[in-house]
């Protein structure tokens, strides 16, 4: 096969992810992709790269890495409040497998078009299988998320459940003993999380900080906490859980959801005089919140199994034997 003819096969494969938005002016043809933007409108931008053998294995099916692809970056556009609208893909392929890019471009499709963002550009060669996306998203002026001004006194939320993923990707490498109930419930969050795209537009001018959890609740927040120079309480037995995590000792869960990474839910602070309209804004809404702590002047994060203390950033919180 040709390689123009080959390049213009896997192209072909991504066409359904042309939305045809009112706001992109040129899509191919020229050198570059060009959009529209509007007065007051800002523009949020990020790129997520996974690598075969490094963020992935074989294990992951084609379809779950092109949802997966998309629901990374839409989550970093949500951590900051944004409305995504336009994707570009850079995709590095050692051969041209039909099967696997009709079942890549799918997964990246379904979560893609469900949320009106459009694929204006990108690239393909050759080589070991790499795929990176840049996504932006819009955002009114003056409204983004930031993970730097929590304040003490404010109250720590998460969406979701957290761990599932890292207790899933621990399932497969045998370092968990799972029933395979348990481990295709947790694969579930492996390879389909959720982009919180609604929470976070609806965060806006309501949360003081904002950030997704890709590393780990423990790792994530300490960067709100670090970029706004407070400390944090963090109570346990308020962490979510999903059921099949339950299934797991109560040690397991909380080193998963603290510890683990890839759930991608919402990690933000709000004032008190702000309860309310947190509320009021996701009265609608069907994702779970759950209040899991409180800013406070210290630094780093201390761990309370309800009253007691139990352990803190500064002493190591790998374990919890209390
Ligand atoms: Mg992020």
């Amino acid at each position: 096969m040709s390689k123009l003819s080959e390049f213009e096969l896997i192209e072909s494969y991504f066409r359904d992810l042309n939305q045809s938005r009112s706001d992109v002016l040129l899509r191919q043809g020229d050198d570059c992709a060009v959009v529209k933007t509007t007065p007051g409108t800002h523009i949020a931008v990020t790129t997520d790269t996974m690598v075969s053998g490094v963020h992935f294995d074989e294990k992951v099916p084609p379809r779950a890495l092109g949802h997966k692809l998309v629901a990374v970056n839409l989550s970093d556009l949500a951590a900051m409040g944004a409305e995504p609208a336009w994707l570009s893909l850079a995709i590095t392929l050692p051969e041209v497998d039909q099967e696997w890019l009709k079942e890549f471009a799918a997964g990246m499709h379904e979560l893609a078009g469900y949320y009106h963002c459009e694929l204006i550009g990108g690239d393909t060669t050759r080589g070991p299988l790499t795929l990176t996306l840049t996504a932006h998203g819009l955002l009114p002026e003056g409204q983004r998320l930031t993970r730097h001004n929590a304040r003490p006194g404010d109250w720590i939320f998460v969406s979701g459940n957290l761990g599932d993923a890292a207790a899933a990707l621990a399932g497969q490498q045998g370092e968990l003993s799972l029933s395979s109930f348990v481990q295709h419930k947790l694969n579930e969050r492996l390879f389909y999380p959720t982009p919180r795209i609604a929470l976070g537009q609806a965060l806006r001018g309501i949360a003081t900080s904002c950030i997704d959890i890709s590393d780990g609740l423990a790792a994530d927040l300490s960067h709100i906490l670090t970029r706004s120079k407070v400390g944090a309480r963090i109570f346990l037995h308020q962490l979510p859980y999903s059921e099949a995590l339950k299934s797991l000792t109560v040690e397991q869960q909380r080193h998963y959801a603290l510890h683990g990474g890839d759930d991608y839910e919402l990690c933000f602070t709000v004032p008190e005089e702000m309860r309310g309209s947190l509320e009021t804004s996701l009265a609608h809404s069907s994702v779970k919140l759950a209040c899991i702590g409180q800013i406070d002047r210290s630094s780093g994060l201390r761990f309370f199994d309800h009253d007691k203390e139990v352990a803190s950033s500064n002493t190591g919180y790998q374990h919890f034997n209390s």
